[in-house]
């Protein structure tokens, strides 16, 4: 495919997702399309999201947040910030400090996604109440 072709595609295309928290103070516009998310099992997501955490890394630029506000953030980890509804707790974002990219949690979109788990990642670290059998790529970290 062409360049010209790619880029007519794309314009042609229209791409947009919205997803909220539980109790609908945290909601939010997603302009481009969903890469394939990953699924974390390593400690932290555990903990954040009550299981695994599946989220889809975006460009920043493509986030729209509406009560904004109302999220809390909490630093994680030097490099990564976590970002969930002060009211209902939802897990929302993965936030990597500095980067031109956000992870939002795919639990928290509604309607179509339009995309399918890629990978699981940090599997050495997962629970050992469930077995991953998907055939999806897993690595230890
Ligand atoms: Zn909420
Ligand atoms: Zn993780």
């Amino acid at each position: 495919m062409s360049a010209l072709a790619r880029v007519t595609g794309h314009e042609t295309e229209h791409t947009m997702h919205s997803g909220s928290c539980l109790c609908g103070a945290v909601s939010f516009d997603v302009s481009s399309e969903l890469p394939g998310p990953d699924a974390c099992h390593c400690l932290q997501c555990r903990k954040h999201s009550g299981h695994y955490f599946a989220s889809t890394d975006i460009p920043r630029a493509a986030l729209t947040v509406r009560g904004a506000e109302r999220v809390t953030w909490f630093r994680s980890s030097e490099k990564v910030q976590r970002g969930f509804c002060a009211t209902c707790g939802s897990s929302l974002f993965w936030d990597p400090i500095g980067r031109d990219f956000i992870g939002v949690a795919m639990g928290a979109f509604d309607g179509p996604t339009d995309t399918r788990l890629r990978i699981h990642i940090f599997v050495a670290s997962k629970g050992d109440y469930y077995d991953i059998a998907d055939g999806l790529p897993q690595n230890q970290r």
